[in-house]
């Protein structure tokens, strides 16, 4: 039996290795030549993590564990049969990991803004750094990925770093308890933080606000938001807000599956976190219930750990601190442990892949 796999990132990735070795015939369709850790492309704009630290490359992994990587971009799926740019793949069952597109809410001058949401893209960023060296840095957004940005920067450079938020805290989506601890270790790095601050557009040289104000800054990083791919868009699948909708078996219809960031997972009434966290879970989740299929046994249905209403994070925040937060529980550590901590898992995940 075929299982295609749509994208190599923490969730299409850590299936195959998890279900592997198997009777399953694994096809990973990703276009990029190696498995990426996002939670490290901080660390890398900052200038502390190296390449190798964040990305693995497919083809020897995909060797290793008897599975074939067909390098070329997914365009859509048609019955059975997944049609990529090149080729297409009939497939038994099918996954949809292809993770989630960055969001610009529609301003204007995106042109002129940097992001971090692909190694590419970060890659830009950090080049523009190290040959421009920028006075004034704008991010624009402040969760997980902005505040843990505008700390390293803080403290890797010698720069004015802003982080502007168009509600009324930095981390919107933890407990204001969580807010106000990060707010007083970034105030203590020298951030600036602009809360109910919103971005009307980008210019080359400014950043102009709703309310016709504006900075100046050298460089504008947009970190806020993601939203549906067009791929995942397209798809003929159910749906909700736009995000492949998944019953408690992340099946989202027949015999097609999906995991990580393009799914919507929501069981008793628990939402799963767009983290690499829920991707990884549901990636060994349907890797076990894979293996259950093939022997004929029941599985049990998904369970989510970390959901919209009880987070589970570690924000690290620079070399010497960081924040970890259970569910209403949050804990700020002025220590490197928690720091080392992250920085050790993110790395870990890598080398699974080498
Ligand atoms: C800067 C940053 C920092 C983060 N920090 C953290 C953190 O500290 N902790 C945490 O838990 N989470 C963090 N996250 C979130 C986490 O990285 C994501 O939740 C996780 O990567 C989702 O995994 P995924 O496999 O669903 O998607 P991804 O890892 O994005 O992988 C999707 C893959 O699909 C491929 N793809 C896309 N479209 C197609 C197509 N049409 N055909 C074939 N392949 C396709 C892409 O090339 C990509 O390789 C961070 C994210 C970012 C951007």
């Amino acid at each position: 039996m075929r299982v295609a796999v749509i994208g190599g990132g923490i969730a299409g990735a850590e299936l195959i290795r998890v279900a592997s070795p198997c009777p399953l015939d694994f096809v990973l369709i990703e276009p990029k030549k190696q498995v990426e850790m996002q939670a490290l492309y901080p660390e890398y704009l900052g200038g502390i993590a190296r390449l190798q630290d964040l990305a693995a490359p497919l083809k020897p992994f995909c060797e290793k564990v008897g599975a074939t990587h067909i390098q070329e971009k997914a365009l859509s799926i048609e019955g059975s049969s997944v049609i990529c740019e090149k080729s297409r793949v009939d497939f038994d069952y099918c996954v949809v990991a292809t993770g989630a597109a960055q969001n610009y809410f529609g301003i204007q001058g995106v042109e002129n803004t940097f992001s971090i949401n692909t190694l590419e893209e970060t890659k830009r960023a950090r080049r523009f750094v190290e040959d421009n060296y920028p006075e004034r840095i704008m991010i624009m957004g402040s969760g997980l990925t902005g505040v843990e940005s505008a700390s390293i920067l803080a403290e890797s450079l010698d720069a004015s770093i802003y982080i502007i938020e168009a509600k009324d805290r930095v981390l919107p989506q933890f407990s204001p308890q969580t807010s106000a601890l990060v707010e007083k270790a970034l105030s203590k790095k020298g951030v600036n933080i602009l809360t109910s601050t919103q971005v009307a557009e980008v210019k080359k040289d400014c950043i102009m606000f709703t309310d016709n104000t504006c900075l100046d800054c050298d460089m504008a990083i947009w970190t806020a938001g993601i939203k549906p791919s067009e791929f995942i868009q397209k798809l003929d699948l159910p749906k909700k807000n736009g995000w492949i909708l998944v019953d408690p078996h992340l099946n989202a219809k027949g015999n097609i599956f999906c995991i990580g960031d393009c799914a919507w997972v929501e069981i008793d009434g628990r939402l799963a976190t767009k983290t690499g966290l829920e991707a990884e879970r549901q990636a060994k989740y349907l890797a076990r219930h894979f293996r259950n299929m093939i022997k004929g046994r029941p599985f049990e249905k998904y369970s989510v750990r970390a959901s919209t209403d009880s987070q589970v994070a570690l924000i690290s925040l620079g070399a010497d601190c960081a924040v970890g937060v259970v569910g209403k529980t949050c804990i700020g550590v002025p220590t490197r442990l928690i720091y080392s901590l992250k920085s050790w898992i993110d790395k870990s995940f890598i080398k699974r892949f080498k």
